[in-house]
């Protein structure tokens, strides 16, 4: 066999695109499975981005692009983050990269050095773990509970630093949770980064549009740690282009000149007719995004009563992005015939083959008591899904 390099070994695939394989090849066999798997908006793009990309398919964008994005994307970017979030930046502080993956690809790899230590609340989205593996850091988690609305307190924050620790990574809205973190909540958070000004805080913002709570706040928005804060966000999630690829980042000058020597090799610049659709996206309509966002609503409240039906399913109601993330552990130690159901990778294996309808256990989110479900589907899916999932779970005892 071949000699493959240590570093595979440091790290594991991502769970989320694991769980879509074997429903694919259930699928395959001819059975019908429902997808609560994938964190993608079921929605099309939006005509008037589509049609930028056509134009710059015919106007001829066929070449290498800047290594950071062309300058009047970069610009688009500037103009959407003042208008949206009230956050002042210049070009330079910008760099869009092959999806959000990327931009924190090189975020984490641009500021972690072997044995620092990477802050990030469980639960977390899989790949933040893995990367920080990748960089040779070490992982610190915070643990939050549905009790605490999954979000972390500045009690909890200062007692995981130490004299190690070099970057703060969250999201929110956060993928699995839904948590959404008020100004108020952020400001508490800021006090304590105050005192420790070697921490650079990553701040994952990919969900912004998909938030059923009222305004997006960015910790960016705070002028005493603004600095130091890295903004992540990018098109996939909210303008429904996921296999666009297509992220960004604010930042101060010295990360971004980072980053751009790691793309620089890794990618160089990203597809020159995304980039030219994202300038639709960014200063263009945002109407179609707010009529997916109404329609995400919907579904979440329908959801919502359907998992609360379900005995013993303990589930905190996300306030953003489009996954119900419950607390499943009541089932731990059930029995299936001769099978026990021990963790939530086994309950989410039973639930993908005796309902049909897969979804992502929460040990990849470094939450081993609960299972993520998508709500990104048809209503119609959603309410067979979450039928077959009640009838199949009678089956334990
Ligand atoms: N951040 C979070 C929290 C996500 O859930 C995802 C996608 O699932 C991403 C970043 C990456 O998005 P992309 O690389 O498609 O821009």
């Amino acid at each position: 066999s071949t000699n493959l390099s240590t570093l595979l070994m440091r790290f594991s695939e991502p769970e989320t695109l694991k769980m879509a394989k074997l429903g694919r090849e259930l699928r395959a066999k001819g059975i019908d499975v429902i997808d609560l798997s994938l964190g993608e908006p079921d929605f099309d793009t939006p005509q008037h981005i589509k049609e930028a990309a056509i134009k710059a398919i015919n106007d001829n964008w066929s070449h290498y692009t800047p290594v950071s994005g062309y300058p009047d994307l970069k610009e688009a970017v500037c103009t959407k983050l003042k208008r949206d979030n009230n956050l002042d930046y210049k070009p330079e502080n910008i760099i869009v990269s092959t999806g959000a993956k990327q931009t924190l690809a090189n975020a984490i790899l641009a500021l972690v050095d072997e044995g620092d230590e990477v802050i990030i609340p469980t639960p977390y989205w899989v790949t933040y773990s893995e990367l920080v593996k990748i960089a040779r850091g070490h992982v610190v988690e915070i643990n939050t509970t549905v009790e605490q609305s999954f979000k972390i307190t500045p009690a909890q924050l200062e007692a995981a630093i130490t004299s190690n620790t070099r970057v703060f990574l969250f999201s929110s809205p956060c993928n699995p949770s839904g948590a959404v973190y008020t100004k108020e909540e952020l400001a508490a958070l800021v006090k304590v980064f105050e005192k420790h000004p070697r921490i650079t805080i990553l701040s994952d913002e990919i969900y912004e549009y998909i938030n059923f709570i009222g305004n997006h706040e960015s910790i960016a928005q705070f002028p005493s740690i603004k600095d130091r804060v890295v903004v992540i966000n990018g098109l996939s999630k909210g303008f429904a282009m996921t296999g666009w690829r297509l992220g960004y980042m604010a930042a101060n000058t010295d990360i971004v000149k980072a980053c751009e020597k790691l793309q620089g090799q890794f990618t160089s610049g990203t597809c020159s007719i995304t980039q030219r659709a994202a300038i639709a996206a960014l200063t263009g309509d945002l109407a179609p995004s707010r009529a997916m966002t109404a329609e995400f609503a919907r579904r979440r409240e329908k959801t919502m009563q359907l998992v609360n039906s379900i005995p013993g399913f303990k589930c905190f109601e996300p306030q953003g992005a489009f996954y119900v993330f419950p607390d499943v552990s009541a089932y731990y130690g059930k029995k299936f015939g001769n099978e026990t159901i021990a963790n939530s990778g086994d309950l989410s294996m039973f639930i993908l083959n005796e309902a049909h309808v897969s979804s992502v256990m929460g040990d990849a989110f470094g939450e081993p008591n609960c299972i993520r479900f998508s709500f990104a589907n048809s209503m119609e899916n959603i309410e067979k899904a979450w039928e077959r999932i009640k009838n199949a779970l009678t089956k334990l005892n």
